[in-house]
């Protein structure tokens, strides 16, 4: 089969690698869209969480069941299948506390110890397959649909912690995918104002399209701007959709009382990570604090009830499509923001 192949850090090529082996409590997926994500950029780039190589990329999948192990019977050929990125234990301290993106013992990770979608098949071990990330596509929903679950599953679990309810203000930083699709979910949610930042004019300009009150260029003092737009308040929730340190700085400070800043966005393992910001102005407002990491099977089954509602523009989420044999253009579209979500079409 033919697969995109990590073999160093920027080194990536399609090339031919035999078809993985179907062994008893296994499923192999044909892999019919597998979205390329901002993580993928940081193991591409710098290894990060990838430590074997040669590997193959891709938490983002959709596909199609083509062959069904002995003991793998809850699935069957034909089904069609999302799959994310954590496989918890579900029996440690942090899995029986519901956070199971943050699993102490994490049995796999799609796409970054276990082999991903950048590939025409990818094999669901018995891990995946018996308690990972993996839910049934809706009828009414395309593959490339279904691979944005896993994004839209990481906003679902990011606006859920931050405590999003109806009527609270917003305020997203970083208009990419992730931002685009918080500006949708949280106007699904209620939200009262919203108001979205960006530095590139560009994808502010693709983030229109989704709705948001407000749209700010973040340039020098472009907090102080969004923060007027409450007329002083600030927002109850606060998304930093980008793996920006000065980002998250200036997100802590547009915080209203008793708002919530969601850090959302990881640094590259090795690049800093220090933010600082007067813990005063925190103490006085009452605000919180916090970063929320992927997400759960439940998270990505609530993404893809979004996506079959119809109500999250997927058509202008989905920028860029590339064969397998185009990954180094693939990769080169995500590297330099050209358009929102890159789909490989394996
Ligand atoms: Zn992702
Ligand atoms: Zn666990």
């Amino acid at each position: 089969m033919k697969a995109a192949v990590l073999d160093a850090p920027k080194k990536i090529s399609a090339k031919e690698v035999p078809m993985p082996t179907v062994t008893d409590n296994t499923v192999l997926l044909r892999v019919k869209a597998c979205g390329i994500c901002g993580s993928d950029m940081k193991f591409y780039n710098y290894g990060d969480r990838v430590k074997k190589f040669p590997h193959i990329l891709g938490h983002e999948v959709a596909g199609e069941v083509v062959e069904v192990g002995k003991g793998a019977g809850k699935f069957s050929v034909g089904d069609r299948l999302a799959v994310a990125n954590e496989i918890p234990c579900k029996s440690c301290p942090s899995c029986r506390r519901g956070f199971e993106s943050v699993c102490d013992n994490i049995l796999g990770v799609v796409g970054v110890s276990v082999n991903g979608g950048f590939a025409e098949y990818m094999l669901m071990n018995e891990d995946l397959v018996r308690q990972g990330p993996v839910n049934r596509m809706p009828d009414n929903i395309s593959f490339e649909e279904g691979a944005l679950a896993e994004p839209l599953g990481c906003v679902v679990n990011g606006l859920e912690f931050a405590n999003m309810e109806e009527g609270k203000d917003v305020l997203v930083i970083g208009t990419g995918p992730i931002g685009c699709m918080a500006i949708s979910l949280a106007r699904i949610l209620g939200a009262s104002k919203i108001t979205a930042a960006d530095k590139n004019p560009m994808r502010l300009d693709m983030a229109r399209a989704f709705g948001a009150d407000h749209y700010i260029y973040a340039e020098n003092e472009y907090i102080s701007e969004a923060i007027g737009v409450t007329n002083g308040k600030g927002y109850d929730v606060v998304m930093s959709a980008c793996s920006d340190i000065s980002a998250h700085q200036n997100a802590i400070m547009a915080s209203a009382k008793g708002g919530f800043v969601n850090l959302f966005g990881g640094v590259a393992k090795g690049l800093p990570d220090t933010v600082s910001f007067p813990s005063n102005f925190i103490h006085y407002r009452q605000s919180a604090i916090g970063g929320s990491f992927s997400q759960t099977k439940d998270h990505h089954g609530k993404a893809l009830k979004y996506l079959a509602s119809g109500m999250i523009k997927t058509k202008k989420i989905i920028t860029h499509r590339f064969a397998l044999d185009e990954i180094e253009m693939a990769m080169e579209a995500v590297q330099n923001a050209k358009g929102l979500k890159v789909m490989l079409i394996p």
